[in-house]
């Protein structure tokens, strides 16, 4: 934990050293793409139901203690919404509050694994708080490689990672930090194999769904809700960057209904939490969730700035994973070693993530979740970046 808690991860110390930047050259200077912090406001309606509810609320209930796993009227709005929206095979019984999608992937995965020998799959390039939370349940991370073309898991790969030990597999879409999008016949895909395996080894397998990004889709494309495809299921959403509200820390678990002994997974989810202090995520915002169900923030500043990046940066010369969502863009380092690299554009003032903490080597992450200032000002510093790495 001493070590966890010294070394921070990359994406937070290239934030930092934004900080400093921008104070010596000024914001508008710095060309700050490190960190997925949404750019463009919540909609008035988080407001106005969060003062409707200062307002009109007993203030015992709202700032009381919910029950553990959260208020049920508020579970079962959630409930009523997925099934609504995805046929998701949603009970209020099987949703649990959480503060955020961090807290919501943290106790599912406690909930299935608690040893070495217990497995849990991941796709690289992936969100590196995954390795810390199933290191966390002290199980063994395996990661599986890409296919480099789509940027979709290698799905030879994938088949041949599976083990009678492998008890979760992570799927992530649209995806951090790629950008892109598991469509149906992905996920059709991925479960066929799941399924064929967990027959093979008689054994369960739980794939988590983590959707933080779900409504962030920039496509004219239907989201496949998993719990249609699969039923060991488990989804973990977060309002986070639906809603531009990060800070405030509120999600939650969603078990398919169809799951084997759901009840009791929900009972090992709940212990889970308990074991972590994850108990009663914020009553406040709790009580917003059922009138802020199925709306967003304006995205269009995010696609104005994926589509200018993306058609500038392959002008200049730079090798651009098409992103179909999320608000990230995973570009291919000019030269093999992508910590120089993004040690290079520093000197340009701009701040990229290396692929290395997503667990792939290569690549550079750009979160555009900006101003369109920003993007616009950049070029010419990614332009004289890319000359740099032709001089070396
Ligand atoms: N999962 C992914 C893929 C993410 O990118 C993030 C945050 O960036 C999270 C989970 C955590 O989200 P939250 O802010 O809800 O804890």
């Amino acid at each position: 934990m001493l070590q966890l808690g010294s070394n921070r991860s990359a994406i937070r110390e290239l934030f930092e050293q934004g900080k400093i930047l921008k104070q010596k050259f000024g914001n508008d200077k710095v060309y700050d793409f490190s960190i997925g912090n949404p750019s463009v406001p919540a909609p008035n309606i988080v407001n106005d139901a969060l003062k409707k509810l200062v307002n009109e609320t007993d203030s015992i209930k709202l700032h009381g203690y919910t029950s553990a796993e959260g208020d049920l009227t508020v579970r079962q709005s959630i409930a009523d919404y997925m099934n609504k929206k995805y046929n998701a095979n949603a009970s209020a019984n099987l949703i649990y509050l959480t503060t955020g999608a961090a807290a919501a992937l943290t106790i599912s995965i406690k909930a299935i694994v608690s040893s070495e020998s217990d497995e849990a799959i991941v796709f690289t390039p992936y969100f590196p708080e995954y390795y810390v939370f199933i290191k966390n349940a002290n199980a063994k991370v395996v990661e599986v490689e890409p296919d480099l073309n789509t940027f979709y898991p290698d799905f030879d790969d994938f088949e041949n990672k599976i083990t009678k030990n492998t008890k979760i597999v992570i799927i992530n879409s649209p995806n951090n930090p790629t950008g892109v999008f598991y469509n149906a016949d992905v996920i059709k895909k991925l479960v066929e194999i799941v399924d064929k395996k967990q027959k093979e080894y008689n054994s369960d397998i739980y794939i988590i769904s983590d959707e933080p990004y779900r409504e962030l889709l920039y496509l004219d494309a239907e989201y496949p809700c998993i719990n249609n495809y699969y039923n060991n299921s488990i989804i973990t959403y977060s309002f986070s960057k639906s809603l531009s509200i990060p800070g405030e820390r509120v999600g939650y678990i969603l078990i398919n209904e169809k799951c084997k002994d759901a009840d009791s997974l929900f009972r090992a989810v709940a212990g889970a939490g308990r074991s972590m202090g994850f108990v009663c995520a914020n009553t406040l915002f709790q009580y917003m969730i059922p009138e802020v169900l199925g709306k967003t923030s304006d995205f269009s500043i995010y696609i104005k700035n994926k589509n200018y990046l993306r058609e500038k940066l392959t002008a200049i010369g730079y090798e651009v994973i098409n992103p179909d969502g999320a608000f990230y863009m995973f570009v291919k380092s000019p030269i093999p070693d992508a910590i120089e690299f993004s040690k290079m554009a520093l000197k340009y003032n701009l701040l990229l993530v290396p692929s290395d903490s997503f667990g792939i080597k290569g690549y550079v992450r750009i979160s555009y979740c900006t101003s369109f200032d920003t993007v616009l000002n950049s070029i010419t510093a990614f332009e004289n970046l890319k000359k740099a790495t032709e001089n070396l």
